[in-house]
């Protein structure tokens, strides 16, 4: 028997190294083999990767190379285009392919579980069935038990002979009589069937932005839907997906993490009258890669999820859209730091579909491509039905009388709206009861141990905790330097402002939503009910208030610390700052009630703050743009930063020093470095940090730049030191 001529595969072994090992395989594989999984020893381990091309059949010259153990699958786990994202993806952000099609995998195919997708037999009642009457059965007690229990539920065929042992028979005998009829199930994919119910009539700007999507279906074109909270952009949406699943196309909706509720998907599954498959943080793996599976085979009409279902496996995508495309939760924040959004246009630009990207306050990245021509604006201005727009007012604080970070015309107001049986939500975007320990009689301060930062001392348990690290004490009842008991709490948190609320509203529900009142699951949901089924109450929060829930009765909206972005050396703290700030007050004023939204300040004639107040996001937003441009930030320039973290104070900076001294070279007046410096916050969870950035003309020229530099920089030894490359980061911390 002639031996088969052995196969040179390159590899993408999930490593941080950015390139591609060589294995050989005795066993022929065609071409159809690139994109399969498969498992390889490396080093002394056995990982699960990926066969990413074919390499030519000499040996390469002295290299005794390792065989791959197994093929895990038959056919790609990714379609085409799917597969060319994750290459471009892998290139652009600079990192291990391996690595990236590791966060791409469901985590069971990431364990090598087979990628099928089961199906199961599911039995139910007919209608006749259904109305059996079960005292008919007396004489038949196993025929009335399992028609019993299929009037409470439908049943899979495992779990109806799990729970009726030997039941072979009787189900027979019940099936000639009609009463029963089985239906097959593919996997435990989380499908919604919708239900496809009419919703309210479209109004003209609506129409119209309805009108220029659909127009485009069948073809790339990119819009931005900017409209204020409340104008009805979900509607645009429902209306935009109807047509493109009409075209017997899929539809790819991305939401932000904490967009995702319940009433979201109810509302989506309500209106549209196909599978829609969710894909978020709360589902359990074989969930998930059921799924996965299902939007892969075509079997879902509509994927809506959250950052990582970018990576799903759709068969036909006719339409993508990302809502709220300004949150900073698209862009994973380690590992593997890609843009869910911009991977979203990708993926329309390759499928000729058009993407719609939503939001009340668009990022400057979105209004500059408008700006360019390279994306269509869309805008609704109307808030959708009768709701009326909040009107902002700056409560200026400078010498006014302050209690527990409160002031006296804020408290003023809020009675006005308790009076009224109405709610109110206060808005602090800081947790716990005060974010300083200091000493009063020699000014020292409770700093974390292992950052750069003070601990935040937490009223409930009398504890010390660290927002950045996690380090937590017992909070200490003496000054660490001088031993005083003349310890001070300076400033006010979420908690702090929940306190003072109880003392001077003792007839009021206060509610407080913040990271450290929902920590239990469900608690989340528990308290938004209670706000939902309740008057004249006070919510107090973090910005988990801000996104996504819907609050009927809030009509007034009390910002307590709008300061917090001015200060910050983040180049985007300002454009942040005003997306919460609208993002909260759009809470105010959702229903009939008309809200108000009061933002206490000590810097009322601060022109960002003024313009925003006066002439709102879109002239703020232009202003902005204006000042970036002047100093040559993004999305005027491209950034990428490198960050290391060592032990030791200098290890870090020294090895991004090095990393420079590679790059130096290959700069150009395109190519701007700034660094090595120590990172806004030097020391962080016991480690130093600094940072290293480069700036360049366009995308294009910093890609090239990495791409030239990184080989370089790959040959470095990273002693001790833990580094990373963020293109395009989202913050310079
Ligand atoms: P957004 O997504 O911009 O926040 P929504 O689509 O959620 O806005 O709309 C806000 C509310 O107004 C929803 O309750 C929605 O059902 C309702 N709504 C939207 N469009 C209309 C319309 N044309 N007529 C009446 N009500 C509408
Ligand atoms: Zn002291
Ligand atoms: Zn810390």
């Amino acid at each position: 028997m002639p031996s088969q001529p052995i196969q040179y595969l390159k590899i993408a072994v999930p490593t941080p190294l950015r390139r591609l090992f060589t294995y050989t395989s005795n066993q022929s594989l065609s071409e159809q083999a690139i994109g399969c999984r498969v498992w390889v020893p490396f080093g002394r381990r056995r990982l699960l990767a990926v066969i990413a091309a074919e390499t030519s059949t000499n040996t390469p010259n002295g290299v005794k190379l390792k065989s791959i153990e197994e093929v895990i699958d038959r056919e790609p786990l990714w379609p085409k285009e799917l597969w060319a994202m994750l290459n471009w993806a892998a290139q652009y952000y600079q990192h291990a392919l391996g690595d990236v099609l590791n966060t791409a995998m469901p985590a069971l195919l990431r364990q090598g579980k087979a990628a099928e997708y089961p199906s199961q037999l599911i039995w139910s009642l007919t209608p006749e069935g259904e109305h059996v009457d079960l005292t008919s059965l007396q004489r038949a007690p196993r025929q009335r038990a399992i028609m019993q229990a299929l009037q409470q539920s439908e049943l899979s065929d495992t779990a109806l002979r799990e729970q009726f042992p030997g039941c072979s028979e009787v189900i027979k005998k019940l099936s000639s009589r009609n009463w029963l009829q089985t239906y097959e199930q593919k996997g435990q994919a989380d499908i919604w069937q919708g239900d496809g119910e009419a919703g309210p009539d479209l109004n003209a700007e609506q129409k119209s932005a309805v009108n220029s999507i659909t127009d485009s279906l069948g073809q790339y074109k990119t819009f931005l839907l900017e409209g204020v909270t409340g104008s009805g952009k979900t509607e645009v949406y429902l209306h935009t997906i109807e047509a493109c699943i009409k075209q017997g196309r899929q539809a790819l909706v991305l939401i932000p993490e904490i967009g995702l509720t319940p009433q979201m998907i109810q509302r989506f599954s309500k209106r549209l009258g196909c599978r829609i498959g969710v894909l978020h943080s709360g589902l359990s793996d074989s969930e998930r890669l059921h799924t996965w599976l299902a939007a892969r085979c075509g079997d879902l009409d509509v994927v809506l999820g959250t950052r990582s279902a970018i990576f799903t496996a759709m068969k036909d995508i006719g339409l993508v859209i990302v809502d709220e495309e300004h949150d900073a939760s698209y862009k994973q924040q380690d590992s593997f730091r890609y843009s869910a959004r911009d991977l979203a246009i990708w993926r329309a630009s390759h499928n000729n579909a058009p993407i719609v990207l939503g939001s009340a306050t668009p990022s400057l990245e979105s209004l500059s491509n408008v700006q360019q021509g390279r994306s269509n604006l869309l805008t609704l201005k109307q808030r959708a039905g009768n709701a009326k727009p909040p009107q902002l007012k700056l409560l200026d604080m400078r010498s006014q009388p302050i209690d527990e970070g409160l002031s006296d015309r804020l408290v003023q107001v809020m009675k006005t709206h308790l009076d009224n049986n109405q709610q109110v939500l206060l808005f602090l975007n800081r947790r716990g009861f005060s974010p300083t320990l200091m000493c009063h009689d020699c000014g020292w301060i409770a700093h974390c141990p292992r950052c750069e930062t003070n601990m935040t001392y937490h009223q409930i348990d009398k504890r010390l905790r660290c927002h950045h690290c996690g380090s937590e004490r017992r909070a200490d009842h003496t000054c660490g330097d001088c031993q005083s008991e003349n310890l001070l709490n300076i400033g006010a948190g979420t908690e702090r402002i929940e306190t003072a609320l109880q003392k001077r509203f003792q007839d009021v529900d206060v509610i407080r939503i913040d990271r450290d009142t929902t920590r239990r699951k469900g608690s989340l949901e528990k308290l938004l009910q209670k706000v939902q089924a309740g008057q004249r109450q006070i919510l107090i929060g973090t910005q988990m208030l801000a996104k996504g829930h819907h609050f009927p009765n809030v009509t007034m909206v009390g910002i307590i610390d709008a300061d917090q972005g001015l200060h910050s050396p983040e180049f985007r703290a300002p454009e942040r700052m005003a997306q919460l700030i609208l993002q909260v007050a759009g809470r105010a004023g959702r229903a009939e009630q008309p809200g108000e939204v009061y933002i206490q300040t000590h810097h009322p004639d601060h022109p960002q703050v003024l313009t925003l107040i006066q002439s709102g996001y879109p002239e703020f937003a232009r202003q902005l743009l204006a000042e970036r441009k002047e100093v040559g930030l993004p999305p005027y320039t491209a950034m990428a930063i490198f960050r290391a973290e060592a032990v030791d104070r200098h290890s870090a900076q020294d090895f991004l020093q090095q990393i420079r001294q590679c790059l130096a070279p290959l700069a150009n007046e395109q190519i701007q470095l700034y660094g090595a410096m120590p990172a806004p916050m030097e020391k962080r969870a016991g480690r130093f940090r600094a940072q290293l950035i480069v700036q360049a003309s366009s995308r294009a020229k910093l890609q090239a730049f990495l791409a030239r530099g990184l080989e370089h920089i790959e040959n470095l030894k990273a002693y001790k030191v833990r580094w990373s490359l963020d293109v395009d980061p989202i913050d310079t911390y």
